[in-house]
């Protein structure tokens, strides 16, 4: 999409605003700043497509800055993935920052702090602490140890860094109004003790910072014009205003933030914090399970880059927040690859069809287009034989005129081949059907010019010549939840609404074109849906994932209900 052409979001007209009052284009800068906790999921794609689209609209450098401050959750493998999903959106980052690269400027900036007399060391617990905090309508109290002495919080403040202290000993603590109707302004606190080797610092460090402590620093450090992030930092951005004016100088730029409404999904949970727990107790194989509204998930999926970040666009960002249909994430999904996937032919629930009048032993090559959306794709050849798979889902004994597929007595195409018609059925004791006889009609090959060749039937079945069919694992998904907002219950939690029927491992039998597919290859099994290869595939044994089936069967489905 041309992104001159699309009217402007709120933040473009934010931005735009400030251009028209003083801004030049080269103030601008932007960030996405994830938190190495977890995998980065469909909700940070929004973000990171406003930021980074933010940066190719206005020609700006983005950095992407890893939110570090907690190292009892972070960890080097989370930041690896981070870098890897972001790449692999398509979007490239200015630089590589890190909040732990500035814990000595913060803290520095921390010391400066406590010598202008606006911050203290408490040494409280955190439940005295939280007690004198008021409530939104009454004023808190101030903490016995807020008029300590410039020099005795400078040295606790020093010992703290030092190790002298266990964890919950001493905080530091800004001091600005303990009467704020904007509780976050109550004598927030900006360090806490926490005796855990971080990923990148390792044992330098004993205090960290808190966010309010970190962020607005790392976007003036980095020069970040707009600093965009979630709603629920609304009422920090009064606190990220003051922590920036105990710093900022007249020749610098000063960040501004500014927030935008979480993005949802329906039938899936956005919380690393709960994406985590489906990892921890199994309920999927990891953070890249196919089933996951990880990035990393949807790339194993089968999901293309391009759909992702065309859903994102459609979505755009909001003031409210409000959930998204996963619906139209599909949509994108099968929009693109209808583009790009090559057709094939695979049977996944498989009936066989002799063809009684198609001599034993022989076999033909016959030509299948590869992608009717793309003619650079060319044709391929596909061997039919004397037995078939067709769907059993594709035939009936007997069935009512608008049954389209084979019945006996009638008349389908196969798909690039002939036409055949059912003669007979045979069935196990149990009065399955196991197998159906047919006939064919040599002269009504596909693309022959013969007369026969142009005869309208009704119906068009996919199939796979037995002798020839690769047997492969095929894992068809469901929703990873029962229900659309599982996390929205008052009263019950969002794992109860786990769908035990997500994941339905079953053997298809696959045309043999496919034998040399690869990780990741995208494919349409044609009438079925797109499927990829996943990572689990070896050379001998191929694994494909169902990307999204072919039509939306849940929206028929809700429209019933
Ligand atoms: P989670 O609750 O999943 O841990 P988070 O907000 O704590 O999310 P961060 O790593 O701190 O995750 O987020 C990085 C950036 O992505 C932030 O600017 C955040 O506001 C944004 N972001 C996170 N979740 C969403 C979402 N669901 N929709 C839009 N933006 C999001
Ligand atoms: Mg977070």
């Amino acid at each position: 999409m041309d992104t001159a052409e699309k009217s402007l979001n709120f933040i473009e007209h934010i931005i735009e605003d400030d251009l028209r009052e003083g801004y030049s284009e080269d103030d601008l800068r932007f960030r996405f700043p994830p938190e190495p906790n977890g995998y980065l999921h469909v909700g940070h794609a929004s973000s990171i497509c406003l930021n980074f689209g933010l940066g190719l609209r206005y020609g700006a450098p983005v950095n992407l800055r890893f939110d570090d401050t907690n190292p009892t959750k972070e960890e080097q493998e989370y930041v690896d993935a981070i870098k890897r999903d972001v790449e692999w959106l398509g979007f490239r980052w200015e630089n590589e920052c890190y909040a732990s690269d500035y814990f000595q400027q913060l803290y520095d900036w921390a010391v400066q702090l406590i010598k202008d007399g606006k911050a203290y060391v408490d040494s409280q617990t955190s439940e005295e602490m939280a007690e004198q905090k008021g409530t939104p309508t009454e004023p808190g109290v101030a903490s016995p140890y807020r008029d300590r002495s410039v020099e005795e919080n400078l040295r606790l403040f020093e010992d703290m860094k030092n190790g002298d202290f266990g964890e919950g000993e001493h905080v530091l603590r800004a001091k600005i109004d303990m009467a704020s109707p904007n509780m976050l302004m109550r004598d927030p606190i900006l360090y806490r003790v926490l005796h855990k080797a971080h990923h990148r610092t390792n044992t330098d460090w004993c205090i960290y910072p808190m966010y309010d402590w970190a962020h607005g620093q790392g976007d003036y450090i980095e020069q970040v014009s707009h600093s965009l992030c979630t709603l629920e930092f609304l009422p920090h951005r009064e606190l990220y205003d003051w922590c920036l004016d105990q710093l900022v100088s007249e020749d610098k730029l000063r960040p501004k933030q500014r927030e935008f409404a979480r993005r949802n999904l329906s039938h899936t949970v956005v919380s690393k914090r709960k994406l985590l727990k489906l990892v921890e107790e199994g309920v999927v194989s990891g953070w890249d399970d196919p089933r996951m509204p990880t990035i990393s998930g949807m790339r194993r999926r089968g999901y293309t880059p391009e759909a992702i970040r065309n859903f994102a666009d459609t979505i755009g960002i909001a003031k409210r927040e409000n959930v998204v249909d996963v619906s139209l994430l599909e949509f994108h999904v099968r929009d693109h690859l209808n583009k790009i996937a090559p057709r094939v032919m695979a049977v996944l629930d498989p009936l066989k069809v002799v063809i009684t009048n198609y001599p034993e032993g022989e076999e033909e090559w016959l030509e299948a287009e590869n992608n009717p959306e793309d003619e650079s794709a060319g044709f391929r050849k596909v061997p039919f034989s004397r037995e078939i798979y067709i769907e059993k889902d594709d035939f009936r004994e007997e069935a009512n005129r608008k049954f389209f597929r084979l019945k006996l007595g009638g008349e389908v195409r196969l798909k690039n081949g002939y036409i055949i018609k059912a003669e007979s059925c045979t069935k196990d004791e149990e009065g399955n059907i196991i197998e159906v006889q047919c006939t064919y009609d040599p002269m009504s090959k596909s693309g022959s010019g013969t007369e026969e060749s142009l005869r309208k039937v009704k119906g068009t079945l996919h199939w796979v010549s037995v002798k020839h069919a690769i047997a492969t694992e095929v894992r068809m998904y469901d929703r990873l939840f029962n229900d659309p907002t599982p996390d929205a219950h008052k009263d019950k939690d969002f794992m109860e609404f786990v769908n035990p029927d997500s994941l339905n491992k079953v053997t298809g039998y696959l045309e043999p074109s496919l034998k040399d597919a690869v990780i990741g290859d995208r494919v349409q099994f044609q009438r079925l849906g797109y499927f990829n290869v996943d990572t689990d595939s070896t050379s001998d044994n191929l694994v494909f994932n169902r990307t999204v089936p072919l039509r939306d069967t849940w929206a028929k489905l809700e429209q019933k209900n």
